[in-house]
């Protein structure tokens, strides 16, 4: 079964003017469209489509949330979305994408737009996402202060566990700065 049919709009099939669509965009939406940031997440996705002829100008409107690792504690956090997007289609002999102008083959003639979607999200995800001073995961902040006492004990220590890893990674990208 295709779990992404509901995205996959026949252009030829809408009529003149605006067609509009609703979608809800939770945890089965970001498990079958398999993106890699972004797994979690509840939000409500609008599309118009408005059709001249063979020119569609989709507009998109996103709102709700998304759960992604807080940058400092690594626990899942809460991160709202507000996302606005737009797009032109338009029928051609090949599928092609460029920035906003994307060609749909118009012996086919259908767009998809799950990805679209996707990326309309994770292009309004702050680069620092942390909880709310004094939400972080107190057990993750006790062990960061021990860990940064004893830091060249544990980077001499193979068997590190893989969290602690992406913590020593985020911690060097803070020195970098
Ligand atoms: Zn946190």
């Amino acid at each position: 079964m295709d779990r992404l049919k509901a995205y996959k709009i026949d252009l030829h099939g809408l009529k003149e003017g605006v067609n509009a669509f609703d979608f809800k965009l939770d945890n089965d939406y970001f498990e079958a469209v398999g993106g890699e940031l972004v797994n979690k997440g509840n939000l409500d996705a609008h599309v118009d489509i408005d059709r001249k002829s063979s020119l569609f100008e989709v507009k998109f409107n996103i709102e709700g949330v998304v759960y992604i690792p807080c940058d400092i504690c690594l626990d899942d956090m809460e991160q709202p979305i507000y996302a606005d997007n737009r797009l032109i289609v338009k029928f051609g002999k090949e599928n092609s994408e460029d920035d906003e102008l994307v060609v749909v083959r118009e012996d086919d003639g259908v767009l998809d737009i799950s990805w679209f979607l996707y990326e309309s999200i994770v292009l309004n995800i702050p680069i620092k996402h942390v909880h709310a001073p004094g939400k972080c995961n107190r057990d993750m902040m006790n062990a960061l202060e021990a860990h940064s006492a004893t830091r060249s004990d544990v980077e001499s220590n193979s068997a590190v566990d893989p969290r602690w890893s992406e913590l020593l990674k985020i911690k060097d990208k803070d020195l970098n700065i």
